[in-house]
């Protein structure tokens, strides 16, 4: 039996309005995404919150800030942080009432530069992707084989995006799709998909780190929580997804406004 969620993406581009979750049978299904394995095909969900475009919200978030008043510095490098406010930039320190470290994957790196004690260790797990040079009419959700992990085909830019892996890794290296993650992705997708994928098929490939807290061997059963550590007028966040970006930020000025 494959267990499957669907998820149709047009709500993005606003051609569709928010639905609710439903479940179809297996020839429903595979009317929505005809590609889909028949073979033990019972039925799956229909789902409306499945993808999102990170770079788009991440500068939409952006400018709201900016037009609050904020100043963006862009592609400037923090070399250090310290306690009292102090911002290392350029061998320079910019004084500020108080700093958030959120640098993701390098926030406990940075506290290391800074010779600032922490009791948060990160866990860097490489996620690739594959993006096949073929139309995906439908994204699909479904678990691995085996494995209690979610991976997922979906609608990319007229192609398909398939992933994602997890692979712990450190900060000395780019993080790039290795030989057996793109095998491990082929794999997923040709036991989800009837047409089968190949090496041919591959137009691109991409793969980011995932800070996750430390708190277990398997990197799929690291924590997805976040912690915030406060050291004067030093807040540093440690981990954290998009989901619960905004109740984070909630949390963090929160935080700020207490102390100020
Ligand atoms: C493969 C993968 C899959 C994911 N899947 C999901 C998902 O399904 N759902 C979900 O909600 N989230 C998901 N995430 C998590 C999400 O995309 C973010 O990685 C996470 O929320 C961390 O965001 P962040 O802003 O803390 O870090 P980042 O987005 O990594 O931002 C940190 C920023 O700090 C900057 N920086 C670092 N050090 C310095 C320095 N010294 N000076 C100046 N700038 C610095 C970096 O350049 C970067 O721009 C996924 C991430 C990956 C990699």
């Amino acid at each position: 039996m494959v267990r499957i969620g669907l998820g149709m993406y047009d709500l993005l581009a606003g051609k569709r309005r928010l639905g609710p979750t439903r479940w179809h049978d297996r020839d429903a299904l595979l009317r929505l995404q005809p590609d889909l394995q028949p073979e033990g095909l019972r039925g799956g969900f229909t789902f409306w919150d499945g993808q999102m475009d990170d770079h788009a919200l991440g500068l939409w978030a952006a400018e709201q800030v900016r037009g609050m008043g904020a100043r963006l510095h862009e592609d400037a490098a923090v070399e250090r942080v310290d306690q009292d406010g102090g911002v290392w930039v350029g061998g320079q320190r910019l004084a500020h009432d108080r700093v958030v470290n959120v640098a993701g994957p390098w926030a406990r790196a940075l506290l290391d530069a800074s010779g600032i004690a922490s009791r948060y260790t990160l866990d860097l797990v490489r996620g690739s992707h594959l993006v096949l040079d073929r139309p995906c009419p439908a994204g699909v959700l479904g678990e691995i084989r085996d494995e209690r992990r979610i991976a997922f085909a979906l609608p990319w830019k007229g192609r398909t995006l398939v992933g994602t892996t997890e692979v712990r890794q450190g900060l000395d290296a780019t993080p790039v799709c290795s030989d057996e993650e793109r095998d491990y992705i082929l794999a997923f997708h040709n036991r989800l998909m009837r047409t089968p994928a190949t090496v041919r098929d591959i137009s691109s490939s991409f793969a980011g780190l995932r800070p996750l807290l430390r708190s277990a061997d398997d990197p799929s059963r690291a924590s997805r929580e976040y912690a915030i550590e406060t050291r004067g007028r030093l807040v540093s966040v440690f981990g954290g997804k998009w989901t619960t970006a905004r109740a984070l930020g909630e949390q963090v000025a929160g935080r700020i406004v207490a102390a100020a």
